[in-house]
């Protein structure tokens, strides 16, 4: 054989090597079909932004008061399909803008060969570092929607949730003067459950409490964010406002007074949630017997996963529940109503609050969440 023809036929039969192996791989094929038609072959991409979410009005808990909130959006992209999440930082919890974008910086994705590897992905996210719980609840929530929209369903039927029994959401009213705090309650007509942060002092309290009972009647839930100082003078506040329509107290004492709490929830006549006490699984065994419940937030128990492993334990110990959240776009809020059918109380007006949404996601309907079919958590960018 000439150098010719031996050069030939190797390049012919490397040649129909290649047509083989393309015929004998159906997930090759299909993987070479796919990226024909859509553009992104099957790698996993994380993208991010930094995005500054602007408050309708200046919101005031206990200590500090702010009107802005900053945020990082993500996107993870994998055969043409996008995944929407999203970290929201209110200051008090120590992460930035920039500590999210150095903590997504660190994340390899190129490891995983397909999205739906969810638990490895999400625990190889949670080992990068310690805390981080919003940064990581962005990777976690944009997962769950790109998985939902490569499977074509929302959250809620993928777990088999009834989308029916999800809870009126309450909406925020921020410690202000007696007219802003009547105007904000004129404002929160649409909705059938208030919810107000008091913990400043008994006067403004009381003042906030009697003004918004001047304008409604409607059901009350309070959020003290641990300003009580005396077990006491907290069970005292409790009785007094369970004569006012209150229905729920929030976070009455400081976090890491259990005993106290676990006294006044025995004496309580009103529930007593945890919030600033219960930030992620873990923490959920210490607080049976302390609080009647928890309240669960995407933000602070890195996201949909583990607010699902959360809501299954506290249910296992007889505790209720709640789903809350930050200010947030619809983006998170949709991703934190997936699980809302699962919970008895739930505080989602976070992107009600801010002025530049950019995300049309889960409604309140007469005061109640509710949910779509969108895929994934229910978002479509605007
Ligand atoms: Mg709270």
């Amino acid at each position: 054989m000439s150098n010719l023809t031996t050069r030939r036929n190797f390049l012919k039969s490397a040649g129909l090597m290649t047509a083989a192996a393309t015929l004998l791989s159906p997930s090759q094929l299909f993987s070479q079909r796919s990226s024909q038609k859509r553009e992104n072959s099957g790698k996993l991409t994380l993208k991010w932004m930094p995005f500054d979410a602007l408050l309708k009005h200046p919101f005031t808990i206990a200590n500090f008061t702010r009107t802005t909130t900053p945020i990082v959006l993500t996107e993870i992209s994998w055969n043409g399909y996008t995944g929407y999440g999203e970290a929201s930082m209110p200051p008090y919890l120590g992460e930035t803008q920039a500590s999210v974008m150095e903590f997504l910086k660190k994340i390899d994705l190129s490891k995983f060969k397909d999205p739906f590897q969810i638990q490895d992905i999400l625990t190889y996210v949670e080992s990068i570092a310690i805390n981080n719980t919003a940064a990581k609840a962005a990777v976690d929530i944009a997962l769950h929607d790109l998985v939902g929209k490569i499977m074509g369903q929302p959250w809620w039927k993928i777990w088999g949730f009834n989308s029916q029994t999800t809870p009126d959401t309450s909406f925020t009213v921020g410690l202000d003067t007696e007219e802003v705090v009547k105007q904000k309650t004129r404002e929160a007509a649409p909705y059938n459950i208030i919810k107000v942060k008091l913990g400043r002092d008994d006067a403004t309290d009381r003042m906030m409490i009697n003004t918004i009972r001047s304008v409604t009647d409607k059901t009350i839930y309070i959020d003290a964010n641990q300003g009580w100082r005396d077990k006491h003078y907290a069970l005292d506040m409790i009785h007094w406002l369970n004569t006012k329509g209150v229905t729920m107290i929030e976070q009455p004492m400081p976090k890491l007074w259990l005993d106290e709490t676990a006294w006044l929830t025995e004496r309580s006549p009103l529930p007593v949630i945890a919030d600033e006490a219960c930030q992620r699984l873990t923490d959920i065994t210490k607080l049976k017997g302390a609080y009647h419940g928890i309240n669960i937030k995407l933000m602070k128990c890195t996201g949909m996963r583990e607010a699902r492993e959360m809501i299954t334990y506290a249910r296992s110990l007889n505790m209720r529940l709640m789903i809350g959240c930050m200010t947030e776009t619809s983006c998170a809020i949709s991703a934190a109503a997936q699980l809302a059918t699962e919970t008895e109380w739930a505080d989602l007006d976070g992107n009600l609050l801010i002025s530049n949404d950019i995300f049309d996601g889960v409604k309140i309907v007469d005061g109640k969440i509710t949910l779509n079919d969108k895929p994934g958590i229910g978002v479509v960018k605007l």
